[in-house]
């Protein structure tokens, strides 16, 4: 992607605009990202793109879906099977093994986990989901006794050039309801590198580099009265070189596994209405091949 962008908007803008904007939005330096996806996506910033957010984090949305329909969850499902009769899940709940036969079964599982739940798919299946990446992510919440001024806007990227080992910085705290009132809430997001170098590091060392380099920019010295740490094996889908063409050819697949319809931020794009609309998308799907038979 760079080599396109820089030659576009030349070195600087790259470097200090385009390039930190992306990785603190995606958590991916952009070289690892696929252009058409990285246009795309500048593009949705740049054409009237505001902050919004679910009272009480993104949760509501799939609590209030669940509202809906019965939901069964704490269920660790082991495979998915299309039998003669239907789509068979098998699932561990409460320590006991389990399987019901539905009619069809949407698979909302990251997309990297899919291969190894479906052991049926079909060749061309298998090897899109073979090709599926999720970014392995740190991230560190500091809460503030009061918001800093220095903080007027929800988001703060940090420039490569500059040596710092965070992508970028969130203030939660603009996000009605996310901390106290009054209070700070930062996010920060370690570089990929440094996640990969402080992944075994006690919370205590990692809230400390990340104050550390803060520190160093002009955020200052943040002095966090409670701080948390997420680690995440797969955090955001990665939309790499060449894969919003396998996407396509997967999207537009004639030999599909029967009676299976698959959901999933990263078949839209990594963000929770992307993960909506590809859900509303399989059970279109479902709906339109059960009406067939
Ligand atoms: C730190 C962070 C911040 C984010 N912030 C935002 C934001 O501000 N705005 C935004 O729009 N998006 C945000 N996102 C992205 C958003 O959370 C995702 O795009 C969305 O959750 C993807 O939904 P999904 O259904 O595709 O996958 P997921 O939400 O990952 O759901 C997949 C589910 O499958 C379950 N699962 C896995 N294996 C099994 C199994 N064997 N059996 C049963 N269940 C299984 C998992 O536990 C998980 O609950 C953020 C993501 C992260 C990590």
């Amino acid at each position: 992607m760079p080599t396109y962008l820089r030659r576009i908007v030349g070195e600087d803008a790259l470097e200090y605009l385009f390039a930190p904007l992306v990785s603190s939005t995606f958590d991916s330096e952009p070289e690892d990202l696929s252009g058409v996806f990285v246009l795309l996506a500048l593009r949705l910033l740049s054409d009237g793109f505001t902050l919004q957010w679910f009272e009480g984090g993104n949760g509501l949305l799939t609590r209030t879906l669940a509202q809906r329909v019965p939901v069964r969850s704490g269920a660790n499902v082991l495979s998915i099977e299309t039998e003669p009769d239907g789509a068979k899940v098998r699932y561990r709940s409460a320590s006991r093994e389990r399987s019901v036969i539905a009619d069809a079964a949407v698979v909302a599982l990251p997309g990297s986990l899919v291969p190894q739940v479906c052991p049926k798919l079909t060749p061309a299946e298998r090897a899109f989901f073979d090709e599926v990446h999720y970014v392995r992510g740190v991230i560190a919440f500091l809460l503030l006794e009061r918001a800093p001024a220095a903080l007027p806007y929800y988001g703060v990227s940090f420039p490569r050039r500059e040596g710092i080992d965070l992508y970028g910085l969130a203030a939660d705290h603009h996000k009605q309801g996310a901390a106290p009132p009054g209070a700070g809430l930062l996010n920060a997001a370690l570089t990929a590198r440094t996640a990969e170098r402080l992944w075994e590091a006690p919370d205590a060392a990692v809230v400390q580099h990340v104050v550390d380099e803060l520190a160093r920019t002009p955020v200052g010295r943040l002095a966090p009265p409670q701080t948390a740490v997420h680690r995440w094996e797969a955090m955001l889908p990665q939309f790499r070189v060449g894969y919003t063409a396998r996407l396509a050819a997967f999207l537009s697949r004639t030999d599909r596994s029967p009676r299976l319809a698959f959901a999933g931020d990263y078949l839209v794009g990594p963000y929770t209405e992307a993960a909506l609309t590809s859900g509303m998308r399989a059970a279109t799907e479902i709906a339109r091949a059960l009406d067939k038979r």
